[in-house]
């Protein structure tokens, strides 16, 4: 089918969910993926921070497909190698000791909601604004943005929001009721929004003070995003909880709570389930996605042509007046434009370049963390022509 044949088709049988672009993605190899007419583009979407090792990275391929020839699924109900293999290395990279395995960021999110009203016995959680955790019921109403929240009420119960960045509205917030603080180290849908300096810290201390637990969703920052393996080591602060998703195995749909032991123990049998949650298909990928990143120096490309990468947008930031701000950390980095930037997307589409615009006026760029500085060269000269364009 060609693109015009696959949106046709789209517009007849699948619901209207996605305001999607004009393009039919066939397959894909490191950072580059092409279209079903054989077009070539740089991916800095890379199914929004998914495709951290790359597109079709020959480990994972490998890893799902031999493991698919052996068992696909298995219950809950039993054990598998996989599952324990997996957990056993994710406490080995991230700063807890025990994991729960779901599908999805929502999922996750939903997961850590129920563990800390478990653990502490309290049921208020207190959100950030400008927030995004999912779009289940319930991690809509965590979600600190109305567009996502508008014709889907009633709501959950027991959230209240507060501005990101301001201790105090959090100090003000916490009552005897409060289970916890939910909030994203680096807001991604909310326009790559950085931690101000020692927020996260002190956000922790206030926590811990008032018997409050801290949740860190690490879905869209977890697995190198931020230049370490999490935003949590990337800025020193270990919370209570961390939701993970996306980048978890390679592109596989997979997600995770993970904990300290003492919350962690609050689960107990009966408590909560995922029917495919840590299957040992997700898990093979899981496992071959994160040795992938920790074998392959990922962290520290990340880190080295994240900054690259800045600097690039920074030059153009210095040059064109359309550009307000550059950010970011590791390979998560935004350009706040002066006007909605949804054209320039397209503008970029059409020169072989995928980036997203997210919070309406910020270009998201969130490539693979294989991306090389040629590729990184070929984005921002790519924009830096549109800019001219756009200035004229
Ligand atoms: C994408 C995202 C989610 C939701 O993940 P799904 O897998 O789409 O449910 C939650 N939190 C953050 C920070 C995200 O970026």
């Amino acid at each position: 089918m060609n693109t015009e044949e696959i949106m046709a088709q789209d517009n007849e049988y699948v619901m209207q969910t996605y305001g999607r672009q004009p393009l039919a993605l066939k397959k894909g190899k490191g950072a580059v993926v092409w279209d079903v007419e054989g077009r070539a583009y740089i991916d800095c979407v890379a199914g929004i921070a998914v495709n951290n090792v790359g597109h079709a990275h020959p480990r994972v391929a490998e890893a799902i497909s031999k493991q698919a020839h052996k068992l696909i699924h298995t219950s809950n109900i039993y054990y598998t190698e996989e599952q324990v293999r997996l957990a056993k290395l994710l406490v080995e990279v991230s700063p807890h000791q025990k994991a729960f395995f779901c599908n999805s960021g929502a999922e996750a999110n939903e997961g850590a909601i129920k563990l800390a009203r478990k653990y502490t016995g309290k049921g208020e959680i207190i959100a950030m604004e400008n927030s995004f955790h999912g779009r289940t019921i319930t991690t809509i109403t965590a979600t600190g943005q109305h567009k996502y929240k508008k014709n889907f009420g009633p709501l959950t119960p027991g959230f209240k929001h507060v501005p990101y960045g301001n201790l105090e509205a959090v100090g003000e917030a916490i009552t005897n009721e409060t289970a916890a603080v939910l909030v994203e180290p680096v807001q991604g849908e909310g326009g790559i929004i950085i931690p101000p300096e020692g927020y996260l810290d002190e956000l922790k201390k206030l926590c811990h003070e008032n018997d409050v637990l801290l949740i860190f969703d690490e879905v869209q920052t977890g697995f190198g995003r931020t230049g370490e393996m999490f935003a949590s080591q990337t800025f020193k602060v270990t919370p209570d909880i961390t939701t993970l998703a996306k980048a978890i195995a390679g592109g596989f749909p997979m997600g995770a709570v993970m904990a300290s032991e003492e919350v962690g123990n609050a689960f107990q049998p009966g408590d909560h389930a995922a029917t495919f949650g840590g299957g040992p298909l997700a898990c093979a990928a899981g496992l071959a996605s994160v040795e992938t990143i920790r074998e392959e120096g990922l962290l520290v490309r990340s880190r080295e042509n994240g900054e690259y990468f800045k600097n690039q947008l920074k030059e153009l930031f210095l040059e064109h007046g359309l550009v307000e701000d550059v950010r970011g950390v590791g390979m998560m980095l935004g350009m706040e434009m002066d006007m909605p930037c949804s054209r320039m997307v397209d503008d970029m589409r059409l020169q072989g370049v995928l980036v997203n615009c997210t919070a309406e006026k910020v270009l998201r760029f969130v490539p693979p963390l294989v991306i090389s500085q040629e590729q990184i060269n070929d984005v921002t000269d790519c924009l830096d022509e549109i800019l001219r364009r756009l200035s004229d």
